[in-house]
């Protein structure tokens, strides 16, 4: 308790007042994150709002002198427990330190704050004709700071890659408080180890990202989606095999099972078919002439993959509407029961038909519902499960049934995570599918970056 007392008190000479969160009803709200994870109960023992790069020095040398942890924290959105409170220590948020620094047209880069938020930066460069593709889902409220801590993703990987291939520079605090830089605005560089990318889907385990510069690309003229529906989800897979094989590039090919359809027209009707099995969401984007042409073919070849209906959008409010849909399919599901869990399995794409039937008998053998939806186009699945942790017997179920999705994902060839990353849900795992030797090499470079172990520590593994 006294030492409690004097953190508070130290931090209170180091930040403004307002800043500085240390009564329990404040502490507690930020102790956890979209992961809901019940297993965790602890709580942070002070919260503070960073405001400069000095400041986060600063913070950081505290927590070494008190040896606790810390815990930065973007907008809590990770849904795999990687910012929840395990250990106790200082919550960084980072909610003010939200700056758009630089957009820098010649360059076609932005210098970013960690807080920005990742929608309001592709808004802003939208506006001079460039573009910023990644996009996770929740892309209206998740910052970039925990975007680059994840990795994150979206359904444009498939046509322009996730958040790692647009960092191109960042300053991160040390756990010692100095200041690493780990490239320069230049869109190449193979000079030295990239030691960039090492903090990339790191969780906030090696250091504390505190400014990002981000490359740029020009913003396609025009873009398209076509929602394809099927009568299997075998029908579905082959119409994906089909697109690919037939060279066309979509950017992006996502998919929803017919759980996912019908609850999210039950909850935010869309216009979506409800009596399909499946339905694919193909994206089309570039000069306006590639898009009627690229459209063409692909609409061809959904008919002899035996599409039984299909919802092409002629204009933005129709773009908007499928997309909103889509996106939906995890608040839908939330309604569901009192919580919902996601995930992120993937596998080489030849094996994607069976994770998905695959996760549905194990759903159905352990009577839990599921809605999936996924990015398809690059093999990942994401089955969204309603559950009411206050019933003991379904959670033992619905980790039982994660357990054996996880080994299923591992004989098929995939990983635990495309883009949501480990955090605590799933570190039990993480063996399952990352060699010894490479989790004796992350754990090595874990206790160089941060030999206190103060910065987010126990996640990954
Ligand atoms: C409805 C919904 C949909 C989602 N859809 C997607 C999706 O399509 N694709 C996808 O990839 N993810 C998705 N996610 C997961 C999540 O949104 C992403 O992982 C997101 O990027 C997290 O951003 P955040 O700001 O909320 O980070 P937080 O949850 O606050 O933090 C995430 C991690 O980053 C660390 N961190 C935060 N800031 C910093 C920093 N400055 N320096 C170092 N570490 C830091 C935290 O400690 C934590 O480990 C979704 C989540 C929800 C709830």
């Amino acid at each position: 308790m006294l030492m409690k007392n004097n953190l508070i008190k130290d931090l209170e000479k180091l930040l403004p007042r307002n800043n500085v969160l240390s009564k329990i009803e404040e502490r507690y709200v930020y102790s956890q994150d979209a992961s809901n994870t019940p297993d965790i109960k602890n709580i942070a023992d002070a919260v503070v709002f960073v405001e400069t790069i000095e400041e986060v020095q600063k913070i950081i040398k505290l927590a070494s002198k008190y040896k606790i942890p810390i815990i930065c924290r973007g907008a809590g959105t990770n849904v795999v427990g990687a910012c929840a409170i395990e250990h106790g220590g200082i919550v960084l948020n980072f909610s003010k330190m939200n700056k758009i620094l630089e957009i820098n047209r010649k360059n076609m880069t932005a210098k970013v704050q960690p807080g920005v938020i990742v929608g309001e930066l592709q808004n802003e460069v939208e506006k001079i004709g460039l573009y910023y593709p990644p996009d996770p889902s929740n892309l209206a409220v998740s910052t970039i700071g925990g975007s680059i801590a994840q990795s994150s993703g979206g359904a444009r990987t498939f046509k322009y890659g996730s958040t790692k291939d647009y960092i191109i520079d960042m300053k991160v605090v040390m756990a010692n408080g100095e200041i690493l830089q780990t490239g320069a605005n230049t869109i190449k560089n193979a000079t030295g180890y990239n030691l960039g990318s090492l903090f990339i889907g790191s969780e906030g385990t090696l250091g504390v990202v505190v400014e990002a510069t981000v490359k740029l690309i020009p913003k396609p003229q025009a873009h398209q989606v076509i929602m394809a529906y099927f009568d299997s989800i075998e029908y579905a897979v082959n119409a994906v095999d089909k697109i690919i094989d037939k060279k066309v590039f979509p950017t992006t090919i996502d998919f929803m099972d017919k759980n996912a359809i019908q609850t999210v027209e039950k909850f935010f009707p869309s216009g979506l078919l409800t009596d399909k099995e499946a339905a694919l969401i193909i994206e089309v984007d570039g000069f306006k002439e590639a898009i009627e042409h690229q459209s063409e073919i692909i609409l061809s070849i959904l008919h002899n993959a035996k599409a039984s209906a299909i919802q092409n959008s002629s204009n933005e409010e129709e773009y908007k509407g499928i997309w909103k849909a889509r996106r939906s399919s995890m608040g839908a599901c939330a309604r569901l029961k009192p919580n919902v869990t996601t995930d992120d399995v993937i596998v080489p794409r030849e094996n994607l038909a069976k994770l998905v039937y695959g996760i549905r008998n194990i759903c159905e053998k352990y009577s839990l519902d599921v809605c999936m939806v996924g990015h398809v186009g690059d093999g990942s699945v994401h089955p969204q499960i309603p559950i009411d942790y206050r019933d003991e017997d379904e959670y033992n179920r619905l980790k039982l049934a994660k357990s054996e999705i996880y080994d299923l994902t591992a004989k098929l060839g995939g990983i635990l995570s495309g883009e949501h990353g480990i955090g605590v849900l799933k570190r039990d795992y993480i063996n399952m599918v990352v060699n010894p030797l490479a989790l004796e090499y992350m754990r090595t470079i874990k206790k160089i970056f941060d030999p206190e172990n103060i910065l987010n520590p126990y996640k990954i593994f």
